[in-house]
């Protein structure tokens, strides 16, 4: 088992190898600036730029459990919309998500969690209510939450609704399967220019 140390240890060698000095290879894998920042869930295993097949720092991520916004997130998307001029908000969500699995046991069983993280279970349950859905799978739990925060972004952060309504800034809904990777998209809200495949279109 991981403990402090090794978890740490693993991080500084893994950072050794970063810090060759070798400006040109380093500049082959990091970016300047985000394309795009990912607002995810903080316990799915794959990486933005994995799921995207983009360059190391070519996105921005903020990543919470469950994807719930509070006030550190929407200050970090305001400053990537706004001060870094990102023109694009994922929210993505993913099967197999244990934050959804939490969310299904509150609902059924009025199991909540403790501490912090019910706000999280509050928060997906709230987004099962505004959707309308069944909750009658972890798909239904995902598909209401990813779109539901999606809207929420908007409606909590006049910031990001000025750029969205500017057609500066677009935001896209979607989930990754936990398996492939492959990316659903359930809504897109602004000029994203997704047709197919989402079950939703706010603009
Ligand atoms: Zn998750």
């Amino acid at each position: 088992m991981s403990n402090p140390s090794s978890a740490w240890h693993r991080l500084r060698t893994g950072n050794e190898l970063f810090s060759v000095p070798d400006r040109s290879s380093r500049s082959e894998l990091i970016s300047d600036r985000p394309v795009a920042a990912v607002f995810r869930c903080a316990d799915t295993a794959m990486a933005s730029e994995m799921v995207f097949g983009q360059n190391w720092g070519s996105l921005m991520d903020v990543s919470t459990w469950g994807h719930v916004i509070d006030t550190g997130v929407l200050g970090t998307l305001e400053y990537a919309v706004d001060t870094l001029e990102v023109p694009l908000i994922v929210v993505l969500g993913h099967h197999g998500c244990t934050a959804m699995s939490a969310t299904m046991r509150a609902w059924h069983d009025a199991e909540m969690p403790d501490g912090a993280a019910r706000a999280m279970v509050e928060q997906a349950m709230s987004s099962i209510l505004r959707r309308g859905s069944a909750a009658d799978s972890l798909a239904a739990i995902t598909t209401a939450h990813v779109v539901e925060t999606g809207l929420a972004l908007l409606d909590r952060s006049p910031a990001i609704g000025r750029r969205v309504d500017a057609a500066n800034c677009g935001i896209v809904c979607a989930a990754t399967d936990q398996v492939s990777g492959r990316v659903r998209v359930y809504a897109t809200i602004g000029a994203v220019g997704e047709t197919d495949g989402a079950l939703l279109e706010c603009v």
